[in-house]
């Protein structure tokens, strides 16, 4: 049985792929090793059987042993740790959901309905690195799978609407703190028959604006405010997670850069899970109808669904509440746009935990696995 380490098993990323595991009873065909770079000795996820206690993330003699190791820590993580084992000669796969090895030419992204052509010929090629892509990339790659399968799109310009979630456990944590502080600050007026609904927003407005609330992790407020900046800044004026759109999507696609250029703006909200995206697509041929659009879409994979243009079921289905903790793509709000009939807009709504995260490194262990069957 291939002997598989999980790093990172109980953050965002890791806590989502255990429940996945647990659900679709992959622990069964391979033989489990949970680490911790905080907690070693403590008790391992309970997965139905008995394992042993929580190793240490750090310890390369274990590490080495193992046939693949998937880790959801982060990049510092991966940075730390890949060199000194591949130093002391490990051989086997590395899947990460970090971002800091997908650019490597040694290394394939992950999202096998997308590429899996991709990730064969990784294998074959003994690529042994393989990682998960940028979240809203892998949304948007999955809901516009009909579109780029068959070549229709010129550029895509994407505006994000990112959850608190994208950024980590503690993040959550601290959207849920910042708006218990504000509920708290005016639950009086709030209470209060007949308040002026101006002093309730002047009194948000002095709290946001002060030094009261929670922000160690995003930095500013997140609750009631959104924040039009994610990673770190590059010197073209867009941020990292932009200039993921077009690098990513390009590689995922076995494509050279810029091939298919995708660039827009992307902020974060404070919805606690889902990344959203308003895209604004130039196809290549302006013949298509809609209707004929949508079927493209919806024949792709079973995962895209699609949501008529209407207030009622816009509101019902393509919302971050409606597709949390699902493996949907929602898909809506589709129409040609007024610059020409080649122009088209969509909105589309993915759990950025799952597709975005989780799932492309649950599938990439079993693909895995079966290769070496
Ligand atoms: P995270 O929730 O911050 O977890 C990472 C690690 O932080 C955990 O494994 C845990 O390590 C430690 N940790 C510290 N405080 C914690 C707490 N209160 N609860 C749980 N864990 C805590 O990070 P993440 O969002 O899962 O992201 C992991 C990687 O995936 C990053 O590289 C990220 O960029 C990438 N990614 C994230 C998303 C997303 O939507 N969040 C999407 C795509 C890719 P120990 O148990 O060893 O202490």
């Amino acid at each position: 049985m291939l002997k598989v380490g999980y790093i990172g098993w109980r953050g965002m990323v890791g806590s989502v792929l255990m429940n996945r595991m647990q659900q679709e009873n992959d622990f069964a065909k391979i033989e489990p090793y949970f680490f911790s770079t905080s907690n070693v000795g403590g008790d391992a996820p309970n997965i139905g059987r008995p394992i042993p206690k929580l190793l240490d993330a750090y310890d390369i003699n274990i590490l080495k042993d193992l046939d693949c190791i998937v880790t959801t820590q982060g990049s510092e993580y991966t940075e730390e740790v890949l060199p000194k084992l591949q130093a002391a000669g490990y051989t086997g796969y590395w899947v990460d959901a970090s971002s800091s090895l997908r650019m490597n030419d040694n290394s394939i992204i992950i999202l096998d309905p997308i590429n899996r052509h991709v990730i064969n010929k990784g294998l074959e090629n003994g690529i042994k690195i393989y990682s998960g892509g940028n979240c809203t990339v892998s949304l948007m790659l999955l809901a516009l799978g009909g579109l780029f399968e068959r070549d229709l799109i010129e550029w895509v310009d994407s505006m994000t609407y990112q959850a608190a979630s994208g950024a980590g456990a503690n993040n959550m944590r601290e959207l849920l703190i910042q708006s218990g502080y504000i509920y708290n600050d005016v639950k009086m007026l709030l209470d209060t028959p007949n308040c002026n609904i101006l002093d309730i927003d002047a009194k948000v407005a002095d709290i946001l604006k002060s030094n009261q609330l929670p922000m160690n992790y995003f930095g500013a407020p997140l609750a009631g405010n959104v924040l039009p900046w994610i990673d770190k800044g590059l010197d073209n004026g867009q941020t990292k997670e932009e200039w993921k759109g077009s690098a990513e999507t390009n590689k995922i696609l076995g494509y050279k850069p810029d091939t298919i250029l995708i660039d827009g703006l992307c902020v974060r909200v404070g919805s606690m899970r889902c990344h959203s995206q308003a895209l604004t697509i130039k196809l290549k041929d302006d013949k298509l109808s809609i209707e004929q659009i949508q079927e493209l879409i919806c024949k792709h994979n079973q995962w895209v669904r699609f949501v008529d243009n209407n207030k009622q079921d816009t509101l019902k289905y393509l919302t971050p509440a409606a597709v949390s903790g699902t493996l949907n793509i929602a898909v809506g709000r589709m129409r040609k746009l007024k610059f020409g009939n080649n122009y088209l807009a969509l909105f589309t709504v993915g759990d950025q935990l799952l597709w975005g995260a989780a799932e492309p490194l649950r599938r990439m262990v079993n693909i895995i696995n079966e290769y070496h069957k």
